[in-house]
């Protein structure tokens, strides 16, 4: 019997290896992941560049403590902010840290000034911003909440797409507005462009901060660094995690010189692994080559040949599949009814992908993944939606 708790639903498979965007399981079989550790392994499975990196680095050193300058993620949160909106970087180590940082920023933000009773922070309705107990109170739904109270106050809550609802929703204690620009675990639901820049104007007239999610979305996946970049607004505060560290834990929240103006001080926040030497060099690693010329241009070519190929599926088999969803290799494929058993079958067929919510198959290849294995993937799909179809 297995030792590790069962708060997972696990696939009865494991894997040995791993090279590029294919698995070898220990069954001897090779599968085509484009599930990628969840939109992690941005730069796919043993990234010889990256296994240079982490190599070279760990004879060196691996961990000090923030008591110390750490070189290396000084050179990563300045390559960041030179890329970027922000002006500041703090390390953590996942997701769910990047966005508790985000939150703490703001609240200390309008602390800072005079105005410490502004620190609601207002969320979509079953979004996704990681499992901590304060995180679920801000995804805001009920199956991840259930059983883990006292339920942790100051979030509220409007429908995806409800402006009417976003807008009265805003009082005088709301300190940010925080979203994903692409709902990931939410089902691949990207908020339009237009709401994106509407969003940043109702925060600006209401003098508070716009938090942008980039955990799942951000550092590639979308076909631009981040993927409010398509939208050119500019948020105040950005966490981000999964891609940055390209299988190694890493997360960051990412920030104006103003919205960190309330953390700016010794003592208001710190991790003890967040920032060390091994995982930034492999943050940098990571940059080296999502920063190369033409890497981006290559997942928007990439991902707009998938998109084109999948909505031909959609056409073929349009009593399968409801809507091709997403962004770049952010992709989604809704499906009318429940997506377990095409998700299976397409593993059956060597293909790795994952659910989302609203019956959608979340496929995320890495982002360096070549026209040939889209065929593949493509010529599988099409294969399990023919024998669903009888
Ligand atoms: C995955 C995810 C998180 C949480 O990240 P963890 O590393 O699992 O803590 C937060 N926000 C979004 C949008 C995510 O996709």
């Amino acid at each position: 019997m297995s030792a590790l708790a069962k708060n997972y639903n696990r696939k009865k498979i494991a894997f040995k290896r791993g090279k590029g965007s294919f698995l070898y399981a220990t069954n001897g079989k090779k599968y085509l992941d484009f599930v990628q550790g969840i939109a992690v392994n941005s730069l796919g499975h043993a990234n010889p560049y990256l296994i240079n990196a982490i190599k070279k680095q760990s004879k060196k050193l691996w961990h000090v403590s923030n008591a110390f300058m750490i070189p290396e993620g000084e050179r990563l949160a300045k390559r960041l902010t030179k890329k970027t909106f922000a002006d500041f970087v703090i390390f953590q180590n996942s997701g769910a840290e990047a966005t508790e940082a985000a939150v703490k920023v703001a609240r200390r933000y309008f602390y800072s000034i005079g105005k410490p009773n502004k620190n609601r922070i207002l969320c979509i309705k079953n979004s996704f911003h990681g499992r901590t107990t304060s995180m679920i109170y801000a995804s805001g739904s009920k199956k991840m909440t259930e059983g883990f109270g006292p339920r942790v106050n100051g979030f509220d809550h409007f429908k995806f797409g409800d402006h009417n609802g976003l807008k009265k929703s805003i009082t005088s204690k709301t300190a940010a507005i925080m979203v994903e620009p692409i709902m990931g675990e939410g089902g691949i639901k990207k908020i339009p462009d237009w709401c994106l820049r509407d969003l940043r104007k109702i925060c600006n007239k209401k003098k508070i901060l716009l938090i942008l999610d980039e955990v799942q979305c951000g550092i590639g996946r979308s076909g631009r660094f981040f993927a409010f970049d398509h939208a050119k607004v500019k948020p105040d505060i950005v966490p981000i995690a999964k891609g940055i560290g390209g299988g190694f834990p890493i997360g960051a929240v990412l920030m104006t010189k103003k919205a960190a103006s309330g953390i700016n001080h010794p003592g208001t926040h710190g991790s003890t692994f967040g920032g060390n030497p091994l995982a930034m060099s492999v943050g940098n690693a990571v940059l080296d080559q999502i920063f190369k010329k033409g890497f981006l241009r290559n997942v928007q070519t990439v991902s707009k040949y998938f998109h084109l190929e999948l909505k031909k599926i959609q056409k073929k088999y349009p009593n399968i599949i409801k809507e091709i969803r997403g962004v770049g290799l952010l992709i989604g494929i809704q499906l009318f009814k429940d997506q377990t058993k095409f998700i299976q079958k397409l593993m059956d067929k060597k293909l790795l992908t994952i659910k989302a919510a609203e019956n959608v198959i979340r496929v995320l290849p890495p982002l360096t993944v070549k026209k040939k294995e889209i065929d593949l993937a493509i010529k599988i799909i099409n294969q399990v939606c023919r024998e669903l179809k009888n």
